[in-house]
C-alpha cells in the first residue's frame, strides 16, 4: 500500500517569521491526520526556524533544490550537509521553474538526485511536458526520457527515498488543471517506465504525485485517481485552510 504524501512547496514565499507563524497555525488543523505524509518544502532560509516550528508535530520540512558538490566555490548555492543539519528532510528537485529560468537540465536534476540520496535526503523529483509536447501528443514519451534521465544511475535501494512529481508545465500556477484522468493516465505511463527499469514491486512502490494548480477544490477527485498518490501544491499551500482540505482529502 502506498502512502499519500502532500507536500507544499512555497517558493520565493514567506519570511521565516511568517513561516514560523504558518506552521503554528497548520500544526493544530492536522493533527492526528496521519493518512498522508505531511511536508512543506521553504525557502532555504526559513528552514530552520520551520523545522523547530514542526518539531513535535507531523510535518515535516524539505528545501526547494540542493547543489550536487558537497562544498566549494559555488557562490549562491547549498549543499545537502548544510540543509540536513538546519533540519531539511526533503528536497525538491528539476522543479519547471528552476529547468525554465535557472538552466536546470535532467543531467543537473540527475547529478542533485544522486546527491540528495547519499545524504540520507528524500528526493521529491519533477518532470512533465509543456503545453506545446502535450499538444503535440508526445506527453508518454517525454515523462517516460525525463524518467530515465533523472534516475540514471539511481539504485533500487536508493530509489524507496525518491518521490517522482508529475507536474505538467502548463498547468503550474496557471489556475488550469490537468483533468483526473489526464493527471491518472500520464503518472501511469512514469509508473510503466519504473517498472520498466526497476520491476513491478518498485512500479507499485514508489509515491507518484501530481502537482499543477491542485486546490481544496479538485484536491479530493485527482487523489482517487488510482496513479496519483498524492500532491505537489504551491499557490495553495500559503493558505492554512486550503492546504488543510488537502490534507483532509488525502486522509
Ligand atoms: C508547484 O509549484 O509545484 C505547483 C504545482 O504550483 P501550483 O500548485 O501553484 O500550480
Amino acid at each position: 500500500m502506498r502512502k499519500y504524501v502532500i507536500a507544499g512547496n512555497w517558493k520565493m514565499n514567506m519570511t521565516p517569521s511568517e513561516a514560523k507563524a504558518f506552521i503554528t497555525e497548520l500544526a493544530p488543523c492536522v493533527a492526528g491526520k496521519d493518512g498522508c505524509d505531511i511536508v512543506l518544502c521553504v525557502p532555504y532560509v526559513d528552514i530552520y526556524v520551520a523545522a523547530e516550528a514542526a518539531k513535535g508535530t507531523n510535518i515535516h520540512i524539505g528545501a526547494e533544490n540542493v547543489h550536487y558538490e558537497a562544498k566549494g566555490a559555488y557562490t549562491g548555492e547549498v549543499s545537502t550537509a548544510m540543509l540536513k543539519e538546519v533540519g531539511a528532510e526533503y528536497v525538491i528537485i528539476g522543479h519547471s521553474e528552476r529547468r525554465q529560468y535557472f538552466g536546470e537540465t535532467d543531467t543537473t536534476v540527475n547529478l542533485r538526485t544522486k546527491a540528495a540520496l547519499a545524504a540520507g535526503l528524500k528526493a521529491i523529483v519533477c518532470l512533465g511536458e509543456v503545453k506545446e509536447e502535450r499538444l503535440a501528443g508526445i506527453t508518454d514519451e517525454v515523462v517516460a526520457m525525463q524518467t530515465k534521465l533523472d534516475l540514471a544511475g539511481i539504485s533500487a535501494e536508493d530509489l524507496k527515498n525518491v518521490i517522482i512529481a508529475y507536474e505538467p508545465v502548463w498547468a503550474i500556477g496557471t489556475g488550469l488543471t490537468a483533468t483526473p484522468e489526464q493527471a491518472d493516465e500520464t503518472c501511469g505511463v512514469i509508473r510503466k517506465t519504473i517498472a520498466a527499469l526497476y520491476g513491478e514491486k518498485a512500479a507499485e512502490e514508489i509515491i507518484i504525485q501530481y502537482g499543477g494548480s491542485m486546490n481544496d477544490k479538485n484536491a479530493k477527485e485527482l487523489l482517487g485517481k488510482e496513479n496519483v498518490d498524492g500532491g505537489l501544491i504551491g499557490g495553495a499551500s500559503l493558505k492554512v485552510d486550503a492546504f488543510t482540505t488537502i490534507v483532509d482529502a488525502a486522509n
